[in-house]
């Protein structure tokens, strides 16, 4: 029997005209800032200082704004700081009150309502520190939070409450405690830099900081998790691309949500990484009325590809106090799921996945491709439904003389 799921990303009606808009790559422009000199426009300390943080200049760039969002703009402070740079918000259509860039950064009323589900901590990070500011919750790796600074901040950040300290978390990494505990800890292979997001760091202070990690024998792989790309393009430097490129292997994972957001020049910031030899991945929260749809999916991550960007993971978005309005159900992202494998490239096909809330990781949640299964045959079906048996092999017989068989448990 076939699952909900599978019947209805299967019929999925394929729009090619929906496909190509989404897909075609535009610049930002700059409508409200057409005054601003390239040299300006294009310092990311421009942009940072010149970001949308009040409600007053909200206002102004924007009469449509709702008494939802006005709200949302006068409460942002003591919940997640509301900040936009002037390049991102270019890309709101102030016309569409459901605009998908709008809504991801733009606070809303509905961001006080909480349910007793939600929590400031979702994925228990706090407890899973043995020192502040270091996450380990896997054997080999650990997630080694730098600033609780953000170029721009989404609504539905599953950190939001050390997040521009808008709640008073007073978050103070000591590097040297966070540096010591992964010396000391010769199984911790990966260091996956986040925060906040680690670019906002001169690139003095991020290249002191990527040396005393290389510096560990032990530490094989460094990875960079920032949103900088998409909200703050101008920060991919081709000096900061130079100075990353020391560190190798150094991956970068990026966030992007929708296709409008991967414009001409995050895809040049993009190409400048890329060429640096940093293989680069995308991680996309699964978010209500921004890109709960196979159709915007299947454009985003098509595009992606066109970046040089590998799409990694799509999170169902976590419990985070407030973000109601902005999640989407697992059954929508399940449905987006069927739509892509196999309808598009494999490599397009991120990985879905449920951060366990309260602290038991990354989950991977699929549709169901195996209808069932015994000692002799396993039942499958594949991209259209379509149902195959494959008779299953046995692992009773050594290839070799001198190789124990397997057995059952070593399956567990
Ligand atoms: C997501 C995450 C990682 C990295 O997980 P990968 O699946 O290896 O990308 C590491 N530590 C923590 C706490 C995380 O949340
Ligand atoms: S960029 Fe990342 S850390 Fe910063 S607000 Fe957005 S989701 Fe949170």
């Amino acid at each position: 029997m076939l699952t909900e799921e599978a019947s209805q990303g299967g019929e999925e009606p394929p729009d090619p005209a929906r496909l190509s808009a989404l897909k075609a790559f535009q610049s930002a422009g700059r409508k409200f800032w057409a005054n601003v000199t390239d040299a300006d426009w294009n310092d990311w300390r421009w942009q940072l200082k010149h970001r949308i943080t009040r409600l007053e200049q909200l206002e102004r760039l924007m009469p449509t704004l709702t008494p939802e969002e006005r709200a949302g703009a006068v409460l942002a402070d003591t919940k997640l700081a509301m900040a936009i740079t002037p390049y991102f918000f270019n890309l709101i259509d102030p016309s569409d009150e459901n605009c998908p860039i709008r809504r991801q950064v733009i606070p809303r009323l509905e961001e006080t309502d909480t349910a007793p589900w939600e929590m400031t901590d979702p994925c228990g990070e706090d407890s899973h520190s043995p020192v502040p500011g270091l996450v380990h919750r896997y054997p080999d790796r650990v997630l080694f939070l730098v600033t609780d600074r953000c170029a721009a901040y989404c609504r539905y950040c599953t950190r939001s409450r050390l997040v521009s300290n808008a709640t008073g978390y007073d978050f103070h990494p000591e590097f040297d405690r966070q540096i010591d505990y992964i010396a000391r800890h010769p199984e911790v292979r990966d260091v996956l830099l986040s925060g906040g997001d680690p670019l906002l760091f001169s690139d003095e202070k991020l290249e002191y900081l990527l040396s005393r990690l290389r510096a560990i024998p032990h530490v094989e792989f460094l990875r960079i998790g920032s949103r900088i790309p998409i909200f703050l393009p101008q920060r991919i430097t081709p000096e900061l691309c130079a100075m990353l490129r020391q560190f190798h292997p150094l991956f970068v994972s990026i966030h992007s949500n929708h296709p409008r957001e991967l414009t001409t020049e995050v895809r040049a910031a993009l190409e400048r990484l890329a060429d640096a030899g940093i293989p680069l991945g995308n991680q996309s929260v699964l978010l209500r009325h921004v890109n709960d749809d196979v159709t915007v999916m299947r454009a985003h991550v098509q595009k992606l590809l066109m970046c040089r960007v590998r799409p990694y993971y799509i999170y169902q978005c976590d419990l985070i106090a407030g973000s109601a309005h902005l999640r989407a159900s697992v059954r929508r992202g399940l449905q987006i799921m069927e739509g892509l494998r196999g309808h598009t490239t494999g490599y397009a096909v991120p990985t879905y996945v449920i951060d366990a809330p309260g602290g038991g990781g990354k989950v991977p949640v699929s549709p169901e491709y195996v209808l069932s299964r015994n000692k002799d045959r396993v039942v499958i079906r594949n991209f259209e439904g379509r149902i195959f048996e494959y008779p299953e092999a046995t692992d009773g017989t050594p290839l070799f003389k001198g190789v124990p068989p397997l057995n059952e448990s070593d399956f567990v």
